[in-house]
């Protein structure tokens, strides 16, 4: 996702909807910090006539915190793709602690649910769970449960067994399972085969050759927690990217943030620009992980009734107040298709959808005014 304002501008009807109840006020920062120290002026300086010191007091605060405020911008590598984290503190210290500690929970939750790190919480589910109940802890848990739930949602095109067959592809390698690997494996993909018992935390499989993997789902909720670290920063206007999932918190200090939904097939372009705030938008396309074999693409979104990759359409934008639906459905909405995935972002009067269909064509849902 880039910003580019040259492209397209789509509206979001769904944005006049109230800001929810943590929204950030518009009361000013900087007059708030000026008022403050008056109310402890020193002693020694109240012989000196007071209006001379609210000015002097008043313009050195105001001065000093704007010159010193700034947006603050960072990216590092996690999750296997960019994080990108931007934001606005007043105290520029504050700003830094802020990245770092967004980064580091990041880094938290991909060791916990990566299947490339073998001894992470979701490698040990993985290995053990077909044969014992596997206690997975509560963030982990829910978030399966959440899986599960969508799983219900889009009958079965969101389903994080997918990997049972997801497994057996290489995007970099460029290797793919033969056709003996998917006939097997196929019956593996099923969510119904996830077994979760609340009252023990414990996520168990009912056949031996089970795997899941949360890409579909892990970057929604890792920048949902990253918007909630700044939060408890005293941030109100950050911009939170994992790949193709970001999540804004607030305005960008008076004007929307101005996202871009890439050109499929031209990393250069931008097919349409949205202005959002308080909102996660969410992009799954086919041009993030694939190779090329005989003129077929082999990409990362995989149909899960085929274990093939998903061909209808070439990337699925879905907007609405949370990344970890957002994520989610994108990649639902890319194996669904433009009709079914419309219509099942029709049923959900919080989401928005945008799917750009294999010759180009963009389809938008209602709630969404096409660029005049
Ligand atoms: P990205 O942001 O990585 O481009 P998406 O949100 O488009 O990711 O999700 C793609 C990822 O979801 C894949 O890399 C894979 O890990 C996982 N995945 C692929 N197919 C499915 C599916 N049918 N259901 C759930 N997860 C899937
Ligand atoms: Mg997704």
């Amino acid at each position: 996702m880039t910003s580019q304002p040259t492209s397209p501008v789509i509206k979001n009807g769904s944005k006049d909807k109230p800001l929810p109840a943590n929204s950030p006020d518009a009361v000013s920062n900087i007059s708030a910090a000026a008022a403050q120290p008056l109310r402890d002026k020193p002693r020694d300086l109240r012989s000196l006539p007071a209006q001379f010191l609210v000015v002097v007091m008043a313009t050195f605060l105001l001065f000093s915190s704007t010159a010193m405020a700034e947006w603050v911008g960072e990216t590092e590598a996690h999750m296997g793709t960019e994080i990108s984290v931007y934001l606005w503190h007043d105290d520029p210290a504050e700003a830094k602690q802020a990245v770092a500690a967004i980064f580091a929970e990041v880094a938290r939750l991909d060791r916990l649910m990566s299947t490339y790190i073998e001894d992470s919480k979701m490698s040990e589910i993985n290995r053990l769970a077909a044969t014992q109940p596997v206690l997975a802890g509560e963030e982990l848990f829910s978030l399966v449960q959440r899986s599960l739930d969508i799983s219900r949602l889009t009958r079965g095109a969101f389903d994080i067994t997918y990997d049972s067959i997801g497994r057996h592809y290489d995007f970099r390698a460029g290797l793919r399972p033969d056709a003996s690997t998917l006939e097997q494996a196929l019956p593996l993909i099923d969510y119904r085969h996830v077994t979760l018992d609340r009252s023990n935390g414990t996520i168990r499989f009912e056949r031996a050759g089970v795997r899941i993997n949360l890409g579909g789902i892990a970057k929604g909720y890792a920048v949902e927690r990253g918007v909630e670290v700044a939060r408890r920063f005293g941030v109100r206007h950050a911009r939170v990217t994992a790949g193709g999932d970001t999540r804004l918190l607030g305005d960008r200090r008076g004007t929307p943030w101005m996202v871009g939904v890439q050109n499929p097939r031209d990393d250069s372009q931008v097919a349409v620009t949205i202005p959002l705030d308080n909102e996660a938008i969410s992009t799954s396309g086919d041009y993030e992980r694939f190779f090329e074999e005989d003129g077929e693409r082999y990409h990362h979104i995989i149909v899960p009734s085929t274990g093939t990759p998903a061909g209808e359409v070439h990337s699925a934008t879905v907007i609405g107040p949370d990344a970890v639906i957002t994520d989610a459905l994108s990649t639902s909405v890319f194996v669904m298709g433009v009709d079914q995935g419309l219509r099942l972002i029709a049923s959900l009067p919080d989401y928005e959808g945008i799917v750009i269909d294999a010759s180009g064509q963009m389809f938008y849902s209602s709630g969404l005014q096409a660029p005049e």
